[in-house]
C-alpha cells in the first residue's frame, strides 16, 4: 500500500470535526506518510500531489460501527420483511447455504460499497462464519477492498439457536493469530458476541472471558425489539460483566437504568436508526442515550433492506429524534433543538472512531491522525450554494456526491470513481453468488419458495416467545 505519497488537498471547505481546530471556509489539508500533517488556510507551495478541492467539502471519512457485510449481495430482498422474517429468511435461512466464496463476494461488495460512499472505517459484524474457510474468506474480502475495517468474529449461524448453550467458536484464536497479530494494521479485530438475548448467561460469561483473554474488544446486540425487555444489561451487570471494552448495539428497548449502567461502565453504543425503524426494534435511543451522557455511534446493520451509506442513516437519526422531541408538550416553545446536525455528524465520525477503539487514529482531520478523508462535490443542484456545510452534509448529501476518498493517505476514489477494477470485480462476484445461492434454495425444503423480485415473504420467527 502506498501510504507514503504526500498529498495536498487545496482550497476546500474543511470540516475537521476537531473541536480545537474548528472548521474552515477555505483551507488546505496536507497529508504525509499516510497521516494528516497540517490543516490551515494557504499552506503555500508544497512538494506534494495536489488535489484541487475548491468548491468541495473536505471532511473525515465516516465510521460504520456495525454491519453484517456478508449479506451485501442479497440487498433488497428484505425491504418488506419484519424482524421475525429476517431471522427465518436470512439469518437462520439463506445463511446456511453460504459457501466461503459467497462470504468473500458479500464482504468485498459491502466493503467497496462503503468506501464508495465515504465510509472509510467499517466494523464487519461477521456472524455467518460457519467454518475456518468462511472466516478466511470474510477477512480476505475486507483486505482486498482496501478499507479500514474491524473484523468482528461472530461465529456461525448455528450458534444462534436461541437460547444458545454453545460457547463461541474457538477458531477465533486462529483468526487472531493468523491475520491480526498487530494492532497497528489497517484492519484490526474484535469479537461479535451473542450476549444475553441469544445465549445463556453462562455462555455469555464464558464468551466474554474468552474475548478478554484474547485482548479483543466486544460488540453485542441488546435492546432490539421485545426480547430487549428481558433486562440483558442488568443481568450482565449482576455478573460483573460490563466494561469499557463493550459496544452495545441498538439499545432501543433497554430500560433507562440499563443505559446508565452502560454509561457508568464506560461502554459505547452503536445505533442503526434506519433498520431499527424498519424492523420494529423500537424508537432509536438517540436522545435517551445522550441524556445519560452517552454519545452513540451510527451503523448500517443489515443491508438487505436499507441502504449501505451513512448519509441516509444520519438523516433518519436526526429526523426521528426531532420527531420524538416535537411530540413533547410545549415543544413548539423550545428555544432550540436538542440534537444538532453537528451532533449527528460527530456520531458518524469521531464517536464511531471511539466505539471502534480507534479514536487516536481516525474520526477527525487532526494532525497526527491517519489520513482518512472524504471530499464531496458541491457544484451541483443538491449542495450549491453552500450556506451551512455541516447541516448540508447531514441533510442533503448522498453517495453520488462523493468525489474523492482517501484511506491512510492512499487515494481509493477520485473524480467519482473507485480506482482499479475492484468495484467491477465485486459486482460480478456478487451477481454470480446471488444467482448460485437462489439456485441452491430450490433444493432446500424450508427455502423452496425463496426468490428475488420482492415477493418472497418468509414465515416469521416469533421473537416475543423467546
Ligand atoms: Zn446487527
Amino acid at each position: 500500500m502506498n501510504g507514503a505519497e504526500r498529498l495536498l488537498l487545496r482550497n476546500g471547505t474543511v470540516i475537521t470535526m476537531d473541536d480545537e481546530l474548528g472548521d474552515f471556509d477555505r483551507a488546505d489539508v496536507l497529508v504525509s506518510g499516510g497521516k494528516i500533517d497540517a490543516v490551515a488556510p494557504d499552506l503555500g507551495a508544497v512538494d506534494a500531489r495536489v488535489i484541487e478541492a475548491r468548491g468541495m467539502i473536505v471532511m473525515p471519512g465516516m465510521v460504520d460501527t456495525h454491519r453484517h457485510t456478508w449479506q451485501a449481495a442479497l440487498r433488497g430482498i428484505a425491504a418488506d420483511w419484519t424482524l421475525g422474517q429476517y431471522m427465518t429468511g436470512l439469518h437462520l435461512g439463506l445463511s446456511a447455504l453460504f459457501t466461503p466464496e459467497d462470504t468473500y463476494a458479500g464482504n468485498l461488495l459491502g466493503a467497496v460499497e462503503a468506501l464508495d460512499s465515504g465510509i472509510t472505517t467499517m466494523l464487519d459484524w461477521s456472524h455467518n462464519v460457519n467454518t475456518a474457510a468462511h472466516s478466511d474468506a470474510a477477512v480476505q474480502g475486507l483486505f482486498d477492498a482496501g478499507i479500514r475495517a474491524v473484523f468482528a468474529h461472530g461465529g456461525g449461524a448455528d450458534m444462534y439457536q436461541v437460547p444458545s448453550t454453545v460457547p463461541h467458536d474457538e477458531d477465533v484464536r486462529r483468526v487472531r493469530d493468523r491475520y491480526f497479530s498487530s494492532g497497528a494494521q489497517l484492519c484490526t479485530m474484535a469479537m461479535a458476541l451473542r450476549g444475553p438475548q441469544f445465549a445463556t448467561m453462562d455462555v455469555t460469561e464464558s464468551d466474554l472471558r474468552l474475548a478478554r483473554e484474547l485482548g479483543l474488544p466486544v460488540t453485542l446486540h441488546v435492546g432490539d425489539g421485545e426480547w430487549g425487555r428481558s433486562r440483558p444489561v442488568t443481568r450482565m451487570r449482576e455478573r460483573g460483566l460490563l466494561g469499557p471494552d463493550i459496544t452495545y448495539v441498538h439499545c432501543n428497548t433497554l430500560a433507562d437504568d440499563e443505559l446508565r449502567d452502560i454509561a457508568d461502565s464506560g461502554g459505547s453504543v452503536s445505533i442503526a436508526p434506519d433498520i431499527e425503524m424498519q424492523m420494529g426494534h423500537g424508537w432509536p435511543a438517540t436522545g435517551r442515550l445522550t441524556g445519560v451522557g452517552i454519545r452513540p455511534s451510527l451503523s448500517i446493520d443489515t443491508c438487505v433492506s436499507n441502504s449501505g451509506h451513512m448519509f441516509g442513516t444520519m438523516q433518519i437519526c436526526l429526523a426521528t429524534q426531532r420527531a420524538l422531541d416535537n411530540q413533547e408538550p410545549g415543544a413548539s416553545d423550545r428555544p432550540a433543538v436538542s440534537l444538532t446536525s453537528r451532533d449527528v455528524l460527530s456520531f458518524a465520525t469521531v464517536d464511531g472512531a471511539r466505539a471502534c477503539g480507534l479514536a487516536d487514529r481516525v474520526g477527525s482531520l487532526t494532525p497526527g491522525k491517519q489520513a482518512d478523508i472524504v471530499v464531496l462535490r458541491t457544484d451541483n443542484p443538491s449542495l450549491s450554494p453552500v450556506n451551512n456545510p455541516v447541516g448540508q452534509v447531514v441533510y442533503a448529501a448522498h453517495p453520488g456526491l462523493v468525489d474523492t476518498v482517501v484511506v491512510a493517505g492512499r487515494i481509493v476514489k477520485t473524480a467519482g470513481h473507485l480506482h482499479g477494477d475492484v468495484a467491477e470485480r465485486a459486482r460480478n462476484l456478487a451477481i454470480a453468488s446471488r444467482d448460485s445461492l437462489f439456485e441452491r434454495t430450490r433444493h432446500t425444503a424450508n427455502l423452496a419458495d425463496a426468490h428475488t423480485g420482492g415477493g418472497w415473504q418468509p414465515a416469521p420467527l416469533v421473537t416475543s416467545r423467546l
